[in-house]
């Protein structure tokens, strides 16, 4: 575990393959960690990618700190969307610095290019970066080293700077040449796919924490399955296929309550709150469920009488309702969060301000 010169931050992005390659190709021996979490990451593409880039490669959840990080609210703000950029490089360095000792690196190693991103990829962001991270004297960032000031590494000669890069700018020109060079022949997609920075996916996340109390990583990988519903606290995610029903009984939790349409086939839903439900939040969260069961709606026009089997802390009912699509429930909108995003931009505020 010990023998490793440097620790770099691995996304699966073509940055992140060239930086920790170009450093090999000078001797350095360099573990990668792939950092993951309900928003961004693919632990499961690991070995895949450890074959196809010739990298070491080793996956690390950074779920809880990530959330952790959320509910704080970021110092440095949000992106476009939900993206908190700056704060996520600063926690990501940070959980690699721990592991240094491990495996004996002295430096590490991030894939960012001056001037790549509006946000977090700009010179002074980039100080920020190190400053906050306190990563100065040891962060080397191989594709644009020689526009930034030398680094301990690079002075003491474990790494060669002439060696290193001067990349600036978003063209990809310069990289895709180098991945040919080294003899990559599988190029990652740009944009990384955090789905943080995509407005459908805040859609979903924001009102978790901005409406829960004190969120948590299962809440947030609740809020990425089926479709998303609320009622003031009160919120239901309603399954689309037996997939999203799976993963449901992987997330169910004390507290929660289990909604099914009785006697009809029909998707699972959960009920989650901070507060304890009403009777008139459970019934319109009935209703809707068994909108979503055609035979149960069916049923209902031909007069029949719909129940759905309620289940909350060991407990079931049935609760007879008319299966409606119209309730107190409504999708959240990617405009409404982007309002409530937009008057938190003052950096470092909570996010339940
Ligand atoms: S895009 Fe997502 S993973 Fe990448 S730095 Fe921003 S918040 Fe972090």
């Amino acid at each position: 575990m010990k023998n490793y010169d440097g620790i770099a931050l691995f996304s699966g992005g073509l940055d992140s393959i060239l930086a920790a390659r170009l450093l090999m190709e000078q001797g350095r021996t360099i573990k990668c960690l792939h950092f993951y979490s309900p928003f961004f990451g693919h632990p499961g593409r690991v070995e895949h990618w450890q074959q196809v880039y010739g990298l070491d490669i080793t996956a690390v959840d950074a779920s809880a700190p990530f959330v952790d990080m959320l509910k704080k609210g970021p110092a440095h703000g949000f992106g476009s969307a939900m993206n908190p950029c700056v704060d996520c490089k600063i926690l990501m360095m940070g959980l690699a610095k721990a592991h240094m000792e491990e495996y004996g690196a002295k430096f590490l190693v991030s894939g960012e290019v001056l001037g790549q991103r509006p946000m977090s990829q700009r010179r002074d962001t980039l100080n920020v970066i190190r400053r906050d991270a306190d990563v100065r004297d040891i962060l080397v960032r191989p594709l644009c080293a020689q526009l930034l000031d030398p680094t301990a590494p690079e002075e003491e000669g474990l790494i060669d700077r002439s060696r290193l890069l001067a990349l600036n700018g978003r063209g990809r020109k310069e990289q895709l040449a180098l991945a040919e060079k080294f003899g990559i022949t599988e190029i990652p997609t740009p944009g990384g796919g955090c789905k943080l920075t995509e407005k459908e996916n805040t859609r979903r996340f924001w009102p978790v924490l901005s409406r829960i109390d004190s969120p948590d990583v299962n809440d947030f990988r609740l809020a990425d399955v089926g479709r998303q519903f609320w009622h003031d606290e009160f919120w239901l995610t309603i399954g689309r296929h037996k997939f999203d029903n799976e993963i449901y009984a992987d997330l169910i939790r004390g507290g929660d309550i289990h909604f099914k349409v009785a006697g009809f086939p029909g998707p699972i839903a959960l009920g989650r709150s901070s507060r304890p439900w009403s009777e008139e939040a459970v019934r319109e969260a009935a209703s809707l469920v068994a909108s979503y069961s055609p035979k149960a709606c069916r049923a209902a026009e031909e007069g029949q009488r719909i129940s759905v089997r309620v289940t909350a802390n060991g407990q079931t009912n049935l609760v007879e309702v008319p299966p409606r699509r119209e309730t107190a429930f409504l999708e959240p909108t990617w405009e409404s969060a982007r309002d409530e995003l937009h008057a938190l931009r003052k950096p470092g505020k909570s996010c339940k301000a």
